[in-house]
């Protein structure tokens, strides 16, 4: 059995020497669309935050309830300078890239992409999806990567669902993905160039529980299904919802999450937090660099087919 942070109501700060962070802002997402039209759920970038070293974008797609023909997916694209991080809730994507990489992601899959020097790839939902009908559902989140590495060899990881370290919090209140990072003892299966957390946690009415997050991250929280408060917020009545980003400042070592008591949707969130690069960016579209002369030559490069071709 794992050891987890499960904390009952008497529980307070100072009998667990945990600080808990307080919110920093609440954010809706925007509704816009990607690809060749396919709907997004977006917190950021938006115009109040362009991003949250070291994340640059956090993209919900759908959930669509699809009929047959009306799946659309993101056609061959370039990346440079990043990584992209892909998690399926629900439906099939399949990718492929300018290195002869291919691969179906299902449900609860997640693909780990570090597209550092340049790859050309599709994503596009499978034929399941696009043949018949189905809900689609998923993630995108994009990942900086440091000056150093952002012209890297790129790789994959491709992890499946059942590789995902599973936290069981007790009496069947809920658990924790362990995407990335570690949460207490449990380690993630992803190795990731520079320290991040991203957890996909599911609560059940009343539950709550303290993540630790190293006082040096960033974190941010990203509400999927449910409602639910924050340690600062646990006598207000600001709850937080379906859609909506909390973003902590830092000013403790770990986060308590509330789920709202007689809901009938868990609570589902992501919590993702990552130790800050602090180097200037320039980005245009798919391409994330240090200065503009770099987007350039990432444009130049792109067009030039040096970043490759895709084989359909
Ligand atoms: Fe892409």
């Amino acid at each position: 059995m794992e050891k987890i942070s499960y904390i009952n109501q008497t529980s307070n700060k100072k009998a667990h020497g945990f600080q808990f962070r307080t919110i920093n802002k609440v954010i809706d997402s925007i509704t816009t669309t990607e690809g060749a039209g396919f709907i997004v759920h977006r917190p950021f970038p938006t115009n109040i935050f362009s991003d949250i070293d070291p994340f640059l974008l956090l993209d919900e797609m759908g959930p669509m309830n699809l009929k047959p023909g009306e799946a659309r997916g993101a056609p061959d694209h370039p990346h440079r300078g990043f990584e992209t991080v892909t998690y399926m809730l629900s439906g099939y994507f399949e990718h492929k890239d300018s290195e002869g990489n291919s691969g179906k992601l299902n449900p609860g899959d997640v693909q780990w992409m570090t597209a550092g020097s340049g790859v050309l790839h599709s994503e596009m939902p499978a034929k399941d999806i696009t043949e018949k009908s189905g809900v689609l559902h998923g993630l995108q989140l994009w990942v900086n990567l440091p000056k150093k590495d952002k012209m890297i060899k790129p790789y994959y990881q491709d992890i499946r669902s059942s590789e995902i370290p599973l936290v069981q919090l007790p009496k069947g209140k809920g658990q924790i993905k362990v995407i990335a990072g570690k949460f207490n003892d449990t380690y993630s299966v992803i190795n990731t160039k520079i320290p991040i957390l991203y957890f996909h946690t599911i609560l059940e009415p009343g539950t709550k529980v303290e993540v630790p997050v190293n006082t040096e991250y960033n974190a941010f929280v990203y509400v999927l299904t449910g409602e639910g408060k924050f340690e600062d917020s646990e006598n207000k009545e600001e709850k937080v919802t379906k859609g909506q980003m909390v973003i902590f400042n830092k000013d403790g070592d770990s986060i308590k999450i509330i789920a709202s008591e007689n809901k009938k949707d868990t609570l589902q969130l992501l919590l993702i937090a990552g130790k800050p690069i602090n180097e200037p960016i320039a980005r245009y579209g798919p391409f994330v660099m240090n200065t503009k002369q770099e987007i350039y030559q990432a444009i130049e490069d792109y067009r030039s087919g040096k970043m490759g071709i895709i084989n359909h």
